[in-house]
């Protein structure tokens, strides 16, 4: 036991040692274009809350309303007796909104995508996932006895060569973000189909970063790719744009969905949603559903921000999705940039080795319907001023 401690002792040391330890920022007030830390209020560039949704008036009065309603918990599996009409509707209702058969709700994407792979493939199938999937996807994966085939990030000449690597198989799925959270790229949907029905898999899409507000109506980059009904096997989360709260769902054809509520450990073993996420949530998608207003001024500001911060000559990743990498390369320097923007009231953070690659530390700032356009401009003229002052004090050194 002794060893033990020591070991673990000496893991964190060697952590904070390399600067790997992650720490949290204490907000002390309710998620928006602003945030209260530390006794300031800061404009915060860094959460999934795309459409505003989070602490959204009407989304805050319906989950209100169903403490009173529906009260607080279920204190229940779904299968025993925590089953609500309310979250049948949500199933229902994130269905019609996704365009798929039926839908199945997890306490977390996370939880849906551990509990999917194990359900529908064993030893006799192959699984192909982008290299950069979530780390969801990654663990669900090892969950499952399939064989496992990994391509290099979107190329699609990779996964075809992993596709005939595995013809054999009696089953082949594969597995790709719908966006991918470090880079804001977006799959090549479309491609990944035509390569699946080449070879006869299925395809499986986790569009936790595009479900509410990429594609025409909001439905996620399937949408976006006109692919709706070539994926077979939806994923997302209600916890970033459709509400913010927490939970998530699987969503496809009717038989998986079945399949699913049958086998899925983290669906059999592990609590409902509780009724203010599930009032909350439907309302969020209602939000989403009857108005266009707040995926348009996401798309502004998204595109404002690229222009403006392209004229001040930084170096982002070219794409249209509210999640822009500003790159800077060096880890301590963007550490540097990230705190000196934080002086000057804006909230963000510095991504480096091993969550990006090594030389590739970046400002990943993520834009929100909440955010107006001054708010874009603040954080434009933050990055301008924690740029020269970073510059400045290398020069003064050198
Ligand atoms: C955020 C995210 C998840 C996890 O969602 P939770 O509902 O918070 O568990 C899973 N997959 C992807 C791609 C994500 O971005």
């Amino acid at each position: 036991m002794m060893h033990f401690a020591q070991d673990l002792r000496d893991e964190l040391e060697e952590m904070a040692a390399s600067g790997a330890l992650k720490g949290e920022s204490l907000i002390s007030s309710a998620q928006g274009a602003r945030v209260d830390l530390e006794q300031r209020s800061v404009l915060n560039f860094c959460a999934n809350n795309y459409l505003g949704l989070a602490n959204h008036p009407v989304v805050v009065a319906a989950a209100k309303s169903a403490l009173d309603r529906w009260g607080f918990g279920l204190s229940s599996v779904r299968f025993i007796c925590g089953t609500q009409t309310q979250h049948d509707e949500l199933e229902r209702r994130l269905s019609a909104f996704l365009r798929t058969d039926a839908t199945i709700l997890y306490s977390s994407c996370f939880d849906a995508n551990g509990g999917l792979f194990e359900v529908l493939l064993d030893e006799r199938d192959a699984v192909i996932s982008d290299e950069l999937n979530h780390a969801s996807i990654i663990d669900g994966i090892r969950l499952c006895k399939a064989e496992r085939h990994r391509y290099r990030s979107r190329d699609m000449a990779d996964l075809e060569m992993r596709l005939r690597a595995c013809v054999g198989a009696r089953r082949r799925l594969v597995v790709t973000d719908g966006v991918f959270s470090m880079d804001g790229h977006l799959a090549p949907l479309a491609q990944i189909c035509d390569l699946a029905e080449r070879y006869g898999a299925a395809v499986m899409v986790d569009d936790s970063h595009a479900a509410g507000f990429v594609g025409p109506t909001g439905a996620g980059t399937p949408e976006l790719a006109g692919v709706q009904d070539r994926v077979d096997i939806l994923s997302g989360t209600l916890g970033k744009a459709l509400g913010g709260a927490s939970g998530g769902y699987i969503s496809g054809r009717a038989d998986i969905v079945a399949l699913l509520r049958q086998r899925s450990r983290p669906y059999l073993f592990s609590n409902t949603l509780p009724p203010p996420v599930v009032a909350g949530s439907l309302a969020a998608l209602g939000l989403v559903a009857s108005s266009s207003a707040e995926r348009g001024r996401l798309d502004e500001n998204a595109r404002l921000f690229r222009q403006l911060m392209t004229a001040e000559g930084f170096d982002l990743v070219p794409g249209k999705h509210p999640i822009v990498p500003v790159m800077f390369g060096d880890a301590a320097i963007t550490g540097r940039i990230a705190a000196a923007m934080l002086d000057e009231g804006v909230l963000v953070k510095a991504f480096s080795y091993p969550v990006v690659p090594k030389g590739q530390a970046r400002i990943r700032v993520q834009l929100s319907a909440a955010h107006s356009d001054a708010d874009v401009q603040v954080c434009v003229r933050a990055f301008v001023s924690a740029r020269g002052l970073v510059e400045g004090t290398r020069r003064t050194a050198a």
